[in-house]
């Protein structure tokens, strides 16, 4: 709730009874994740990747109007979600990344920040840096124990909260009318390589919304892109007549095979009929 009295949920529903925009309303309700200093897994304090820089991913889909926007790797905003709507809104593609998305943000009259670190998302961080030596770039088996064990080891100690650990937000809509629209906003993995680009951005990997079905992944990336996570799930739905349940499971049966854990979940919304 962030000091406030709703939740981003509420807020979102409060809009769409309202009659506003869908993605207007499933955006209002992740700014308010987006910019609590509590939240360590999205925006403003979400915490950092490997070099202590917090970058952040997101992306949205708009059902009705066949439209989507993304932002990847970008550093110094708040709320790349609505980046990622004015890519959407005011332009004709559909990502961009890293400093040319702060510059973009820039020009459209978002405030740009130094540092979006807080004092304990920068606590976290520099504990991590004393427990890992990233700079070495260990094979990448070894590399992932490590860095599973210390980040259980950091969770058990209470560094960092492990419902933000993996804690991408998604919020999904619909309306009265059937519109169906998505937004998903994450800091990505904590502590990951600088510069890695996540699932959440892009779309049909971690984000997914058409007239039928919206669909947003949270857990380790690289499965969602490499199983086509959520536009899987609509396909699914809309070729095979699948149900939510059998289509979901499915692709999770999928991301298995590929080694994924249960840390991977998705979070579907399914208009039927
Ligand atoms: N899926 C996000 C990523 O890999 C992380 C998360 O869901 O927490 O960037």
């Amino acid at each position: 709730k962030n000091g406030g009295t709703k939740t981003g949920v509420e807020i979102a529903f409060g809009m769409i009874t309202d009659g506003k925009d869908v993605l207007d309303a499933v955006i209002a309700g992740v700014n308010l994740c987006e910019l609590d200093p509590e939240d360590t897994s999205v925006g403003y304090g979400g915490l950092p990747n490997a070099d202590g820089v917090v970058q952040l991913d997101a992306s949205c889909m708009h059902g009705p109007k066949k439209r989507a926007g993304a932002v990847a790797c970008i550093e110094g905003v708040r709320t790349p979600s609505l980046v990622a709507q004015k890519v959407l809104s005011d332009t004709d593609h559909h990502l961009i990344v890293g400093r040319d998305a702060q510059r973009f943000a820039r020009n459209m009259g978002f405030t740009i920040e130094d540092d979006l670190n807080t004092e304990r998302s920068r606590a976290a961080w520099l504990e991590w840096k004393r427990r890992t030596d990233p700079a070495r770039y260990l094979d990448p088996v070894k590399r992932e124990a490590a860095l599973r064990r210390v980040e259980r080891e950091m969770m058990d100690e209470g560094w960092v909260d492990p419902n933000h650990f993996y804690g991408t937000i998604n919020c999904n809509g619909i309306n009265d009318k059937g519109e169906i629209c998505g937004v998903t906003t994450t800091g990505g993995l904590a502590w990951k390589i600088p510069g890695r680009v996540g699932d959440s951005p892009i779309i049909g990997a971690g984000t997914w919304a058409d007239n039928v079905v919206a669909v947003s992944c949270t857990g380790q990336g690289e499965f969602f892109i490499r199983a086509n996570a959520a536009a899987e799930i609509s396909a699914r739905i809309r070729h095979a007549g699948a149900s939510l349940q059998a289509a979901c499971d499915a692709v999770l049966a999928d991301i298995a095979k590929l080694g994924g854990d249960e840390l991977s979940a998705t979070d579907p919304l399914l208009l039927s009929g």
